[in-house]
């Protein structure tokens, strides 16, 4: 508390000087209070409400930190006031969110309404000094971001607080220089899953990433290795997420479960898509009759100490530390992280999963960053010798749907929910469309509905093809050709019907989902095709058929075990990956500026991560490049 005083009385004076030497603007300050990452100034001077974007920049280039601008409650129009200038401007509005606290109104619109341009919303603020946002309905109804909205709005004063507690964390005095930093490898470290590396310096510790193992069977295997750091719930300053895959962000709730309530950072995108997983990997642990490693409680309580950035803007995490997400061409919203240690200590750049080539949905990861002395970097298809490309891949899938349906067989696609799902629906709208392929039934079944309806909710995460036509309201994932499943009953009608089709299901690696209802039913049949269009882990149902072991055994809805035999055809098309190739790994590090000195390789099996360095050291001979495994620590210097 003491502490957090003598931070904000700091601020305070730093604040004063600037309206008293730099704008003499009569300030009004009423409150001086912590919003998460930023500074929150409150002031009774309209002018000063009004005119908050020049003096927010000011604010910034002086005391280095984000500022927003609010108006005190003595100057806000009253409420009904307000209702009636939004009406007067919108119309009929879907509904309204005030929060009085903030002094901040959200505007929801229908999804075909289009949007105020940034300086109505401005005078409309003017007028009513209330900050005024607007947040347009998704195309499609999704549960989950009504689900956030519920989390996050539902108890305004309890994530204030939280927001409160975020800043006196971030905004504390530094106490120690830095003159040292540590990486440590909890998970990830020569293998494919639970990413999570612990960065420690003199001042903070930081967690990048907190995934869990799908193909571990103990604790030991499928979570971070927490147990070998001490104190570390207590001495957590913050959780980066990089994207909203489990085996990067599937133990976030599990540190909560055991006291953690610091922030959360990722992106606007991940936060929703992070929400529908991890209730899907609590429900899909029960209906297998295991004990979820935590509650839908434990998730709720990690969404709501959760804060989403904006790819490329600079946050301020710790005293020492600033992070800035790029986008990484994975999923959407995938992120890659731009970490700036000390006042120029050192450079971190932590890749996590990316692609660095366009694809239907994304564009290609970032690879040009201010400074750089450390890339972390995934190594998945590090020894891969296949050299794939989306064109081929296409053909490829081309080919193999006319086949199938030429002698009467049905398409079974495996998908993880997010990204994958929605590149092949964008191909297969397009092989249609030129009629490419046979024109048959194509069946959306388990969290893919939900999860594209995430992605039209967020059209400036996806490339500028499909974001123009997302916000012009045109349904470009789900068109006439699919139909999405939304019953039980539904779903018996499918398995019953006779004839060619395609499935697109989750999971993508056969762990689980409906998924596994039509690979029961269509397995026996050779004339059926099972195709895999994403990475299959070590130990996962789907590598276990890849490496053409044929008896395997399934759980069935009652829970009991059932030992089927799959004669089914079996492929797998590379292309679709949202990992980058092996030639892709190999052109990012020469793509990469400035070079980096040390690279460390994690999320990759031995093989690949050994293939990989080896390569790499061709490219930077002065490269210094660790292939750490868990529990492997690296030392980073000053940059020199
Ligand atoms: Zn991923």
């Amino acid at each position: 508390m003491a502490q957090q005083l003598f931070t904000l009385n700091r601020l305070r004076q730093e604040i004063v000087r600037y309206f008293s030497v730099i704008n003499p603007l009569e300030a009004g300050i009423t409150k001086i209070d912590f919003e998460g990452p930023r500074i929150a100034i409150y002031t009774k001077n309209p002018e000063l409400f009004v005119n908050q974007d020049q003096i927010a920049k000011d604010l910034v280039n002086l005391i280095k930190k984000r500022v927003v601008i609010r108006s005190d409650e003595s100057i806000r129009m009253q409420r009904e006031e307000v209702e009636e200038k939004i009406r007067e401007f919108f119309g009929n509005t879907s509904g309204t969110i005030f929060n009085e606290t903030l002094g901040e109104v959200i505007v929801e619109l229908s999804p075909d309404r289009p949007l105020p341009s940034e300086n109505e919303l401005k005078q409309l603020s003017s007028v009513t000094l209330w900050t005024i946002k607007v947040e347009r309905q998704p195309p499609m109804q999704t549960k989950t971001i009504e689900k956030i909205k519920k989390i996050i709005y539902g108890d305004p004063q309890y994530r204030i607080q939280v927001l409160r507690n975020i800043g006196e964390r971030v905004f504390r005095d530094q106490v120690f220089e830095v003159n040292e930093a540590l990486i440590t490898i909890l998970g990830s470290g020569q293998q494919v899953g639970r990413s999570a590396i612990l960065l420690q310096t003199t001042e903070s510790k930081i967690l990048l990433d907190c995934g869990y193992s799908p193909s571990g069977s103990t604790n030991l295997e499928m979570i971070p290795r927490f147990d070998a750091v001490e104190n570390i719930i207590e001495e957590l300053d913050a959780v980066v997420v990089t994207h909203a895959h489990l085996d990067h962000m599937g133990m976030v709730p599990y540190l909560f479960k055991y006291g953690y309530r610091g922030p959360v950072y990722c992106t606007e995108p991940t936060l929703p898509l992070m929400l529908m997983q991890q209730l899907d990997f609590i429900s899909v642990a029960e209906k297998e009759g295991l004990f979820p490693p935590y509650s839908e409680a434990d998730v709720r309580l990690a969404i709501q100490h959760t804060v989403p950035l904006g790819y490329g803007v600079v946050t301020n995490i710790t005293p020492d530390v600033r992070i800035t997400f790029y986008n990484a061409g994975h999923i959407l919203g995938s992120a890659v992280v731009h970490i700036h240690i000390g006042e120029g200590f050192h450079n971190i750049v932590y890749t996590s999963d990316f692609k660095f080539e366009d694809s239907r949905t994304l564009e290609a990861c970032i690879s040009k960053f201010p400074r750089i002395e450390t890339l972390i970097m995934e190594s998945t298809y590090g020894a891969s010798q296949v050299s794939f490309n989306r064109a081929q891949s296409e053909q490829m899938l081309a080919e193999y749907v006319t086949k199938t349906v030429e002698r009467g067989g049905k398409v079974l696609i495996p998908v993880p929910a997010v990204g994958r799902a929605q590149e092949i629906m964008l191909i297969l709208n397009h092989l249609f469309d030129s009629k490419s392929i046979p024109e048959v039934p194509v069946f959306l079944d388990g969290l893919v509905i939900e999860a594209t309806g995430i992605h039209v909710a967020f059209p400036r995460y996806m490339n500028q093809e499909i974001a123009k036509q997302v916000i012009e309201n045109k349904n470009v994932f789900i068109t006439e050709y699919f139909t999405p499943i939304k019953s039980q009953q539904q779903r018996e009608e499918v398995l019953e019907m006779a004839g060619p089709m395609i499935i697109i299901a989750t999971s993508g690696m056969l762990e689980g989902g409906p998924i596994l209802t039509y690979l029961r039913e269509y397995a026996g049949d050779e004339k059926n095709l099972l195709m895999f269009v994403s990475y299959q882990v070590e130990g996962t149902l789907g590598r276990r058929l890849l490496k053409d072991i044929r008896e395997v055994r399934l759980i069935r809805e009652d829970g009991k075990p059932e030992l089927i035999n799959v004669k089914m055809e079996i492929t797998k098309i590379d292309g679709f990956s949202g990992h980058s190739s092996m030639q892709e790994l190999l052109k990012y590090v020469k793509s990469i500026q400035p070079k980096p000195r040390n690279i460390v390789l994690v999320h990759g099996e031995p093989e690949a991560v050994s293939n990989l360095s080896k390569n790499i050291s061709k490219l930077l001979p002065n490269a210094k490049i660790y292939t750490p495994r868990n529990l492997d620590s690296v030392t980073l210097e000053m940059k020199t």
